[in-house]
């Protein structure tokens, strides 16, 4: 069931009415004159939302596991050995992808609620003296736990060991809700999907590549051929597309990247942090954990909260979604029943925010959760109307452009 309400999944995320028109469009002929020059400026615009310069990207009509798939197939080969850390849903499924694709995976298991374990990875990386590990892999998002990993900091671990090995980036919930920078962070293939960050509906993957994976392409063994990147890049560069794509998600595409281009991405970040920050603020008052186990870690697009012992955190997703209408994100895996997910990601104003944190509050009461209504709600209200004004007067980016 469709709802007039905002849902609180970490994805797919609400769609602003500017996609929902801008996906409506009768068919363009995806072979016609004019589908060269459409496809190249979305390219390039998706460059900016990687921060990317030097890297391609390239567009799948897939959701972001494809890109995954995409990722792993088109640069390693069966028995390459990959290192990774387990610390989630999203981190375990990729590990799984990979392993079903025959890749040697090194797993560091961490506690669901850290982030990437850097000296962990230092020490695999350092140990590793033949360099047997072709990549190194994180989800710089973990969305089943709400915590963000240090990418920057991966890609120091890497260079500090002077270890060759690619650099993989889950970025399917940070991508276009929190700062990701591809070219800075030596990151060299990086995916995300149309529906989270990117406010679309759900079909496309998208990944940016940097021209070492480009490279590692002519040498990887792994079967691909839908999925192959050599025949995707080779007939975008021309214009085109290797099979039929999906033009109206691309057509939305075009637009969800000028409406970041026209929040510029800096406040698009900003606004992210600030509307997390205030949920966080809210779960306090609640007096409930974050699954985060330290507060830097929390991730900025979805936060999870520990439910109190004695409750099943499923029942209450379920009871705000048949009461009230309002979807929040269960827990995953290890941690199905223990929490739930608030999803803040894509669009998202302190307004939404605040509904969503009043419904929660009104769900948990109805179960008897020892929360006292208004409380979270109040805390993350002291917070929006202390940082309103400075967030309403920052300035746009054509302004600071301008200057
Ligand atoms: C949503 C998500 C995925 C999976 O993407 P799909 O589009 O559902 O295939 C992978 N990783 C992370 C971090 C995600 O949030």
């Amino acid at each position: 069931m469709s709802s007039p309400n905002p849902v609180f999944i970490p994805g797919p995320t609400n769609i602003p009415e500017r996609l929902r028109r801008a996906v409506d469009v009768p068919t363009h002929d995806h072979r016609a004159s004019d589908f060269p020059a459409f496809l190249a400026a979305l390219l390039e615009g998706l460059k900016a939302v990687f921060q990317t310069t030097r890297g391609e990207i390239v567009v799948f009509p897939s959701s972001g596991t494809g890109g995954w798939e995409a990722a792993v197939t088109n640069t390693l080969s069966p028995g390459d050995r990959v290192l990774a850390a387990r610390h989630g849903m999203f981190s375990h499924r990729w590990i799984d992808l990979c392993r079903r694709h025959r890749l040697d995976v090194q797993v560091i298991e961490a506690p669901w609620g850290e982030s990437v374990p850097l000296d962990a990875y230092a020490e695999a990386l350092a140990a590793d003296r033949e360099h047997r590990i072709k990549a190194v892999l994180v989800t710089h998002n973990e969305t089943a736990t709400g915590v963000r990993s240090d990418v920057a900091a991966v890609r120091r671990t890497l260079d500090d060991a002077g270890h060759p090995a690619l650099l993989f980036v889950d970025g399917v919930s940070s991508i276009g809700a929190m700062d990701f920078r591809m070219d800075d962070w030596g990151v060299d293939l990086a995916v995300t999907g149309s529906q989270k960050g990117l406010m679309l509906p759900t079909g496309l993957a998208i990944v940016g590549v940097s021209t070492k994976a480009r490279a590692a392409m002519e040498t990887a063994g792994c079967p691909r051929c839908y999925f192959d990147m050599r025949d995707m890049l080779g007939t975008t560069a021309g214009g085109g597309y290797p099979y039929t794509p999906p033009v109206p998600l691309l057509y939305g595409l075009r637009e969800a990247v000028a409406m970041l281009e026209e929040e510029g991405l800096d406040a698009v970040f900003a606004r992210h942090r600030r509307i997390a920050e205030g949920v966080r603020r809210a779960v306090a008052a609640w007096g409930l954990p974050l699954c985060a186990r330290r507060p830097e870690i929390g991730s900025d697009s979805v936060t999870a909260i520990m439910v109190p012992e004695g409750h099943d955190a499923d029942a209450l997703v379920r009871h705000a979604y048949d009461r009230y209408g309002v979807s929040f994100g269960g827990g995953l895996g290890d941690v199905a029943g223990t929490l739930f997910r608030i999803g803040h990601l894509g669009q998202m104003t302190d307004v939404m925010a605040l509904s969503g944190l009043a419904t929660a509050e009104m769900a948990m009461a109805d179960l008897g959760y020892p929360v006292t209504l208004g409380s979270g709600v109040a805390a993350a209200q002291a917070w929006y109307r202390e940082t309103a004004a400075e967030a309403a007067t920052a300035p746009a980016p054509a302004a600071t452009a301008a200057a």
